[in-house]
């Protein structure tokens, strides 16, 4: 799976549409401490499911919505849209979008899904908000003070197999 491109609306500092290429290869983000790096990074996280607000720098969901500044007002909506290429060559575009007071929504291909079959989707492609392929800043020291368990899970899903766990603990369920 290859992330194609990206679109951010009312995302943290992304305040104005922002439509990102992702061309096949390495791709670099360079530029000076606060331009938006890490949120970038973060959007990708976000859009692929991330529940956990700390893990976004935030102390509530509701914080990767454009806060406002001194010169423009905040606003009301974040959306972030992610175009992708599976392994068999379709496109596929996942959109996760939130509104103050209102919650967070997942659109697949324009159709509205739960947040379950955008994990799916990522785990079955072995990535996702928690992949080890996501580094956040400061957190190389956690994967390296993993307990056995924790690095077992993030072995498990870097081979792929993350998905099929969720779908055995669905199926044990019922
Ligand atoms: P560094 O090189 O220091 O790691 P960076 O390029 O990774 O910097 P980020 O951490 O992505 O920078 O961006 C931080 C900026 O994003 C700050 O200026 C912060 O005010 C802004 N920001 C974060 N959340 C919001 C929000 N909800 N609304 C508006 N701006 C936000
Ligand atoms: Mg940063």
């Amino acid at each position: 799976m290859q992330i194609k491109r990206l679109r951010l609306s009312g995302f943290k500092s992304f305040v104005d549409p922002a439509d990102l290429r992702i061309e096949p290869g390495l791709t670099g983000i360079v530029g000076p401490n606060g331009c938006g790096k890490s949120n970038l990074l973060e959007a990708l996280r976000w859009t692929m499911g991330e529940t956990s607000a700390r893990s976004l720098r935030g102390a509530g969901m509701e914080d990767v919505i454009f806060a406002g500044t001194a010169t423009r007002p905040q606003r009301d909506f974040a959306e972030v849209s992610m175009l992708l290429e599976t392994d068999d060559a379709e496109e596929t575009e996942v959109v996760r979008r939130i509104e103050r007071g209102a919650g967070s929504a997942y659109r697949i291909d324009g159709r509205d899904v739960r947040a379950k079959n955008v994990g799916l989707l990522f785990a079955d492609a072995a990535t996702g908000a928690h992949s080890p392929a996501l580094v956040s800043q400061n957190r190389i020291g956690a994967v390296i003070a993993a307990r056995p368990a924790e690095r077992r899970a993030m072995l498990e899903e870097a081979a792929g197999i993350a998905g099929l766990h969720v779908r055995r603990r669905d199926a044990e369920a019922k």
